[in-house]
């Protein structure tokens, strides 16, 4: 069948790219656990820091999905941040959405503002805000959306418009969305970058990151970032996660179902301040959500009305639910932003921007809902009473 034929997203994420099985008739593709390569080879590899058949055909199946012509694999989202980044030259200037995800933040700050880039962080769901775009003509625009962990809805398509008027990139970190509910490509930004570490693997079992673009040009300095930085992933981690990708839309189906039944009911509960989830009404960016996204993801937030202590003490009494770090695996993760993952940032900015002390973040997993169901509200019942 011509590869152009695979229409469907699954039919893609399964046949997508070339095995290289070679004449073993393997239905499934091996691990090339090698460091070089004999020159001369056909397929044109040499070393396995500049690539890996393994490589190959997670870039291949990543790139079929968020309909790109290019994609560039990496040893985490953060490698691959970093190849973007290294990209840009002092003096160069980034405009960030203000709710990126924390460790890109740090590595602006504490790596490359060292090196002269300046950013400047603005609240891009406000329209009003964009015309810094036109007025600062950064090198790069920098946005995530859904965004962590608020689950801010930023307009791509909108924003995408505004820089290619002056002719500023836009890079998209589509984790939160995963290419099957979001394609920054098709809404109009330059580079779609994901770790796949969260939902396109999806088994919490490696880590890796992937940027994809219609551009020939980023596509080169993507590849020399892949070697010259030394970014590459293992050869097994990409083999985990091509695995872990044909099952992506399965997955993602039930991440969501299981999410937008968990955020709709916990809405009604009472011990409940507010509940945010990109596809119920109450969420602010709602038909936005409805526009840019085929379904609202498996994260929702939920303030408690608590203390720091109780909503900590709910946490460990949940049993479905692991507290850790990370998302989109098939196993339900809870997070306590405030004392985890954006521990670091001082009390005052935190409860300006709402990260309040009964502020959880859900990863809900493939789990059957109703056990789900029922491990909140028990936990809700005895910490709350
Ligand atoms: C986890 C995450 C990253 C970093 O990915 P790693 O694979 O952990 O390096 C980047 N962006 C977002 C939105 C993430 O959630």
């Amino acid at each position: 069948m011509n590869d152009q034929d695979l229409k469907g997203f699954t039919t893609r994420a399964v046949h997508r790219g070339r095995g290289f099985a070679g004449t073993t008739g393997a239905v499934m593709p091996p691990v090339y656990l090698t460091s070089t390569f004999e020159t001369g080879n056909p397929d044109g590899f040499d070393y396995t820091r500049s690539g890996n058949p393994n490589f190959r055909l997670l870039e291949q199946s990543v790139a079929a999905l968020e309909g790109a012509r290019h994609a560039t694999c990496f040893a985490s989202g953060v490698s691959a941040i970093t190849a973007v980044v290294s990209t840009l030259k002092s003096g160069d200037r980034v405009v960030a959405e203000e709710n990126i995800y924390g460790c890109t933040y740090r590595l602006f700050a504490r790596v490359f503002e060292k090196f002269g880039l300046q950013v400047s962080y603005l609240d891009l769901s406000q329209e009003g805000n964009w015309k810094e775009i036109r007025r600062q003509r950064p090198a790069l625009v920098w946005l995530e959306s859904p965004t962590n962990p608020l689950l801010k809805i930023i307009d791509i398509a909108g924003i995408s418009a505004v820089a290619s008027e002056v002719g500023s990139p836009v890079l998209v970190d589509n984790t939160f969305a995963s290419p099957y509910l979001q394609r920054p490509l098709e809404l109009g930004a330059t580079l779609s970058l994901a770790s796949t570490t969260k939902y396109i693997n999806g088994h919490s079992d490696s880590l890796a990151g992937i940027v994809a673009t219609q551009d020939d040009g980023w596509h080169e300095k993507m590849v020399f970032a892949q070697k010259a930085l030394g970014l590459q992933p293992g050869p097994f981690d990409a083999w985990l996660t091509t695995r872990g990708l044909r099952t992506l839309a399965l997955r993602m189906e039930r991440h969501c179902a299981n999410a937008q039944g968990l955020a709709a009911w916990l809405e009604t509960r009472r011990g409940i301040r507010q509940v945010r989830y990109p596809y119920l009404p109450s969420h602010p960016q709602h038909s936005l959500a409805r526009k840019q996204m085929s379904a609202g993801s498996g994260l929702f937030t939920v303030e408690l009305e608590s203390t720091r202590e109780q909503a900590l003490a709910f946490c460990r009494r949940l049993r479905l639910f692991t507290l850790a770090e990370s998302l989109g695996g098939v196993e339900s993760l809870v997070c306590h932003p405030a004392s985890m993952t954006h521990a670091s940032i001082p009390v005052e900015v935190r409860h300006k921007v709402g990260i309040g002390d009964g502020l959880l973040r859900f990863s809900a997993g493939i789990e059957d809902l109703e056990d789900l169901h029922r491990d909140i509200d028990e936990a809700l019942e005895e910490v709350l009473r």
